[in-house]
């Protein structure tokens, strides 16, 4: 179990099985584990699983599987890790449904909405954000996610970055500082000073609370100077880089990404041949968001042409309350096969393993001796069934930490 915690911010109590548990009758296993040519998944049949103290503790056929404790009959059913969400904008308050209404109506997007939900949020209590946050993460857990990024940037003032950072910490171990989300309407005409308070008193009050720094680098937003300073900045205070970058047309964020080393860059929807070599010679993963493109009606990133050059993929939902208002990654992992080119093998690869490698963390995404015990157990004998059969709840029972949740 890899235990981390960063500097300043409360260690979050971790909730873990005791005694031992076996998952047995599990019809088809998901490990991601690096198996047979072809087999992205390392999928096994007839499998058993043993958790011990959280973690997985030994995997192997059914047939020779341990005594336990206590024991989950899947009943043939397939078991996948838990989703890996790398990407969602959980801390806000209103929504922004009569802006979807307009939109479906034929208005274009624009991203100029964010500004709505940071007047909603500045007003909101501390309460009332952390029970969106926390009603949020249930329903993401529900649907299979048992690892999910959150993000600031509905505040952009010192003080609501730095309470939206300490509410999502109460949540996640992956928090994100987006002070760099839009520059807010009373820095419209002088957003140089808005980097300042971005990079200055903003950041060294939100850092505590955050892992990772991530801007939107796109027309409208931050341009690639402001980008670099700003990421530079949390750089240096030792967050983790992020970008949203080139959703809206081609741009430089997903280059200055791959610059910065930068973990992942995400939204990837519009990207010239040299941004697709910058990701493929990098340890830089491509995070694409379709259910953006889906709330938006907007033309989905080719993923094929990222798999096919060699491009580390992970897939996650930007839930937020304007552009992408869903928390289901089975809904992700549809889109990404039907409308995105991807083979239900890799959008299932992307949801999890892919997800955690954006994260950078080896503890989740896969289902090995030593893996944290999060864990799917679905109402359907295969993967496939993710995609197959769309908008039907397929999600039997969620495991996390080895402590079943709660049955949808
Ligand atoms: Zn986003």
């Amino acid at each position: 179990m890899s235990a981390r915690s960063e500097p300043g911010v409360p260690a979050r109590p971790t909730v873990r099985s005791s005694g031992s548990l076996l998952v047995d009758n599990i019809g088809e296993l998901v490990t991601n584990a690096p198996g047979a040519e072809g087999d992205p998944l390392g999928l096994r049949r007839d499998a058993a699983l043993l958790i011990e103290d959280g973690e997985v503790a030994w995997i192997g056929p059914a047939r020779y599987a341990p005594a336990a404790d206590r024991r989950i009959d899947a009943d043939g059913a397939a078991v996948l890790p838990g989703f890996v969400d790398s990407h969602a904008h959980l801390v806000f308050a209103g929504d922004r449904a009569a802006e979807f209404a307009a939109r479906m109506s034929g208005e274009p997007y624009t991203g100029g909405g964010i500004r709505t939900t940071v007047g909603a949020t500045r007003a909101a209590s501390d309460d009332e954000l952390r029970a969106t946050v926390g009603r949020l993460r249930g329903e993401a857990m529900r649907q299979g996610t048992t690892t999910i990024e959150i993000k600031s940037g509905y505040g952009l003032t010192v003080a609501d970055e730095t309470r939206s950072l300490r509410i999502a910490a109460e949540f996640t171990e992956d928090t994100t500082f987006l002070g760099a989300h839009v520059v807010p309407a009373e820095y419209a005409d002088r957003p140089d000073d808005y980097v300042g308070l971005v990079c200055g008193p903003m950041l060294a009050a939100a850092a505590p609370y955050a892992r990772w720094i991530d801007v939107f680098c796109e027309r409208g937003a931050f341009d690639v100077d402001h980008a670099r300073a700003i990421l530079a900045c949390g750089q240096a205070v030792g967050l983790g880089v992020r970008v949203h970058a080139n959703q809206l047309g081609p741009g430089p964020g997903v280059q200055l990404g791959v610059e910065l080393g930068a973990a992942s860059v995400d939204h990837c929807t519009h990207l010239s041949d040299a941004d697709v070599d910058a990701l493929a010679g990098s340890a830089t993963v491509a995070t694409l968001l379709p259910g953006a493109e889906f709330s938006t009606r907007s033309p989905y990133p080719d993923a094929r042409r990222l798999l096919d050059a060699g491009v580390t993929v992970a897939l996650a939902t930007d839930c937020n309350p304007g552009s992408s208002y869903t928390s289901s990654m089975p809904f992700c992992i549809a889109l990404a096969v039907r409308e995105m080119r991807m083979t239900p093998a890799e959008a299932v690869w992307a949801a999890t393993a892919g997800g955690a490698a954006a994260l950078r963390r080896t503890d989740v995404g896969r289902l090995a001796r030593g893996a944290r015990a999060d864990l799917i157990i679905l109402d359907a004998p295969s993967h496939l069934h993710l995609a197959y059969r769309p908008g039907v709840p397929l999600i039997r029972q969620v495991l996390h930490n080895g402590v079943p949740q709660c049955r949808p």
